[in-house]
């Protein structure tokens, strides 16, 4: 229902700069959407990613990171859910992780396809731990990844692979530093920074950071680091982004 993107060059031991603070912040800003769930993922640096889930209203996910701390991170995305394709409990929230827990995706909207593609996973041994039709992309992002290398590149794939409604995040361990995300049919905005950018579903995700804009046109992929905004459509072609400002009262 709700996502946010983060992506810094600064030390996170500045709270503005602490990928977990700025994504929960996010989603604090997000909650006027409605959800059930919520959950977030961190890449740390040193090649782990950490995820914390739980269903319900957002303080329970702080209670669980108070019980369960996280690392400073540079680098983090936050999803609120409304549930869709199964039911509203911890185990469905998203991220969802793949390739042995080193991949994350968050995901908005509805993947129409999800049956057929995971039928062909669960042929190749892909395990399941959940009922929702984002796990389905997760899986497939991760196979996409191993056979490109390239996180954009299988994400450019997947949109290809995919049918129906989606705003789709991804991090991976080994790319500290890097979002990658896509849309169609559902809304994506990046936040322009300095040394450091941002995602969103609707600007309200980065509105305490950012007040310049740039929106993600139909099946378009877009990879951001701290100092780069990459944008491509489906075939792979560059996109020039126009920058907007926000004119928002927060
Ligand atoms: N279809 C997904 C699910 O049920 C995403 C729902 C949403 O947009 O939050 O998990």
């Amino acid at each position: 229902c709700g996502i946010v993107g983060f992506v810094s060059s600064f030390s996170p031991s500045a709270s503005d700069h602490d990928a977990l603070d700025v994504v929960m912040g996010g989603l604090a800003r997000l909650e006027y959407r409605g959800y059930d769930s919520a959950g977030v993922a961190l890449v740390p640096g040193d090649g782990t990613l950490v995820s914390r889930k739980k269903s319900g209203k957002l303080a329970n996910l702080t209670e669980l990171i108070e019980q369960d701390p996280m690392p400073q991170a540079m680098t983090g995305i936050g999803h609120t859910r409304w549930a869709t394709h199964g039911g509203p409990t911890d185990r469905n929230a998203h991220p969802h992780l793949a390739d042995g827990g080193k991949l994350a995706l968050i995901h908005n909207g509805i993947i129409e396809n999800f049956a057929q593609l995971k039928e062909h996973l669960l042929a190749e041994g892909v395990e399941f731990t959940s009922e929702t039709d984002t796990e389905v992309a997760a899986h497939q992002l991760a196979k996409n990844y191993r056979v490109t290398e390239d996180l954009t590149e299988a994400m450019r794939l997947l949109v290809g692979q995919i049918e129906g409604a989606f705003t789709l995040l991804a991090v991976h361990a080994d790319l500290p530093g890097v979002v990658v995300a896509a849309r169609r049919n559902s809304p994506l905005v990046i936040g322009l920074g300095e040394g450091e950018n941002f995602l969103g579903s609707d600007v309200a995700a980065f509105i305490d950071h950012s007040r310049k804009a740039v929106e993600i046109g139909q099946d378009q992929i877009v990879t951001i680091t701290p100092t780069s905004v990459d944008i491509i459509d489906a075939a792979g072609a560059p996109v020039a982004g126009e920058p907007y400002d926000v004119t928002w009262d927060a």
